[in-house]
């Protein structure tokens, strides 16, 4: 049977905030383009609709897009490009401005100006927030707005398991529909790829189950690098036993981190947070409470395993209730703690990855027409490690400019041409039929899972450490091969979430590859990347980005220069 071909100007991969900002930016931009915007679950559902604390842009008198820019830099380690951040700085107020035309209710001041609070790393109070139910409201407020435009055509619950590309242009995607096992082609004359980002490679996070990076791996195996994958953001406040997320906001509140003794540790030590203390930035926090769990001063009793705690009872039901409403139920019900009364248990989380697809600063990649923007890209804002409320804002920032610049590319591209397209299709809807009627194969989806989950744990964790590091590099290619061998047992068409999972694994396989590899050769310690072997940073040999690129014999890593600028790079301490 031939397969079906759907086309449109553009085509959007992902409907969370990123993707959204894209489509809205290409349809305001021109009413005449159509858009295709593909998405593995209804929009709604993107993991940006978890985001609870806020998102960052200069608001109060006390600031300017100076401070906002160097917090940034100091807090990327250096590692972001420096014309990246500025951009993004003074665009961000108008992206959150437009969000409140579009719907988005910022939480207000007594006198009607909006409201912002603290976040770690920021100089100054600049998290814009909509209580604690931020990615809801900015989710909803984007998709309800996307609704307004015809020419957007949702593909829901789609999911995309190749890049369709002729020589070195974009032409579209191939897609499978979950809900019909049937695959189509999504042809387009430039594609976007907003996909979310990957934490699920790992076993404690507190991203959503269909963070797996599959945009990645999909520009990963077209031949675009990935870039900076070694950076890795393990965030400080995470419950045990879930990993679901207590936001920053709750320290940007007030609340403070204690340990067993009930001691201020940040305070009480020098973690090189200086006064920030409860509010420094999450990458010096996270290796702090490891550090306290090392020394013994960490809770051992009850059924959390070894962990810290976020102590609010200081602060008062009021405001609790009134501010951080969602941390409250959230403890509650995953820990059974009431934060008016006693403290949270928490430990470090993998919450956000700041590498990704490596692009330029207007999302484009080393294929023509293909974009990429929000969490699966790596457009060089967050460096070697992100700013807590920065990546909402950056979806907004990065997303409208990548669907911008796609439409520009559309403009002045041709469409390829369709009969060998559709023979690339049918090959790639062959391979997916081949692997759902796969009655062969011995590894269990969980297995392999488990595996790869254990190693990107032991050897890409908050600390690092040579030889750890190398087994995880084996381990994933030992994986990779036994993948080979997976075992299918639901060889239906309609909604196969089996196969979905596979085929997920195989991404998750694909951007851990990168990121051990990269982790690897950098032999120094900077943001996130914390090696015990190489415990300081190396301007000297390292101030660079790290790309790896796909290839048939074993990834193959090199470096690109970050774009310094007007801040040098100085120690970075609080
Ligand atoms: C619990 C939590 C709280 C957070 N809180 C904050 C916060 O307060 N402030 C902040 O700045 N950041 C926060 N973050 C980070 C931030 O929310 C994310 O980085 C950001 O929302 C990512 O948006 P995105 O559009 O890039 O991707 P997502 O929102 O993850 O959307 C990805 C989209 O891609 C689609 N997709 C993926 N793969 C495929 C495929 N193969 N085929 C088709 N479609 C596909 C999905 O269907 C989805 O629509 C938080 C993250 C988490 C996990």
């Amino acid at each position: 049977m031939e397969i079906e071909v759907l086309r449109h100007d553009i085509v959007i991969v992902g409907g969370g905030g990123a993707g959204l900002r894209a489509a809205i930016a290409v349809a305001e931009a021109d009413p005449s383009v159509s858009i295709g915007m593909v998405s593995k679950v209804y929009p709604m559902r993107s993991h940006t609709v978890s985001a609870e604390g806020g998102a960052a842009a200069v608001a109060r008198d006390d600031d300017d897009f100076e401070m906002h820019g160097y917090d940034t830099v100091k807090g990327s380690d250096f590692l972001g490009d420096q014309d990246v951040i500025q951009y993004f700085v003074q665009e961000a107020p108008k992206e959150l401005a437009l969000l409140e035309h579009w719907g988005c209710p910022w939480s207000r001041n007594e006198d009607g100006t909006v409201a912002t609070r603290a976040f770690g790393g920021m100089s100054t109070k600049r998290t814009w927030f909509a209580t604690d139910k931020v990615g809801f409201h900015m989710l909803h407020a984007l998709f309800q707005h996307s609704m307004r435009f015809d020419q957007i055509v949702r593909y829901d619950e789609q999911f995309v398991t190749k890049l369709l590309v002729d020589g070195n242009t974009i032409r579209g995607v191939a897609a499978l529909d979950i809900r019909e096992g049937v695959m189509r082609l999504v042809l387009g004359r430039a594609v976007v790829l907003a996909t979310g980002g990957g934490g699920k490679a790992f076993p404690f996070t507190t991203n959503g189950n269909i963070k797996t990076g599959d945009g990645m791996a999909l520009a990963y195996r077209a031949g675009v690098a990935l870039k900076d994958m070694e950076f890795v953001q393990y965030h400080p406040t995470g419950l045990p036993g879930t990993g679901i997320l207590i936001t920053e906001a709750a320290r940007g509140e007030g609340g403070y981190l204690r340990n067993a003794d009930g001691e201020r540790f940040l305070v009480e030590r020098d973690y090189g947070v200086g006064t920030k203390a409860e509010l420094g930035p999450r990458d010096m926090i996270s290796r702090a409470i490891i550090q306290e769990i090392e020394a013994g001063r960490a809770v051992t009793q009850g059924d959390w395993g070894e962990h810290v705690y976020l102590d609010l009872t200081h602060l008062g039901e009021e405001k609790i209730q009134s501010r951080i409403p969602m941390v409250r139920e959230l403890s509650k019900l995953y820990v059974g703690v009431d934060p008016v009364h006693d403290p949270i248990p928490i430990r470090p989380v993998v919450h956000y990855m700041m590498g990704g697809i490596d692009t330029d600063i207007e999302g484009g990649t080393s294929i023509d027409g293909l974009y990429a923007a929000g969490e699966c890209a790596s457009v060089s804002l967050n460096g070697a490690n992100r700013l807590g409320s920065n990546s909402l804002t950056e979806c907004l920032v990065f997303g409208a400019r990548s669907g911008r610049k796609a439409l520009e590319f559309a403009r002045g591209a041709s469409e390829g041409d369709e009969s060998s397209l559709r023979s690339e299709g049918a090959n790639e809807a062959g391979r997916v039929d081949a692997l759902r009627a796969k009655t062969s194969g011995t590894e269990k989806i969980s297995g392999l899972r488990r595996a790869l989950n254990d190693t990107m744990e032991s050897g890409c964790g908050v600390y690092r450490e040579e030889v750890q590091i190398q087994a995880s590099v084996d381990t994933v290619q030992e994986i990779k091969r036994r993948f080979e061998d997976v075992e299918i047992q639901d060889h239906s068409k309609v909604f196969n979430t089996e196969l979905i999972s596979v085929l997920e694994l195989s991404n998750m396989i694909d951007i851990s590859e990168a990121l051990t590899s990269c982790a690897v050769v950098r032999k120094e310690s900077r943001g996130a990347h914390t090696r015990r072997d190489f415990p300081n940073r190396d301007d000297q040999n390292f101030l660079h980005h790290s790309l790896c690129h796909f290839d048939s014999t074993g990834p193959k890593v090199s470096t690109k220069p970050v774009t310094l600028g007007k801040w040098e790079p100085e120690e970075r301490k609080y």
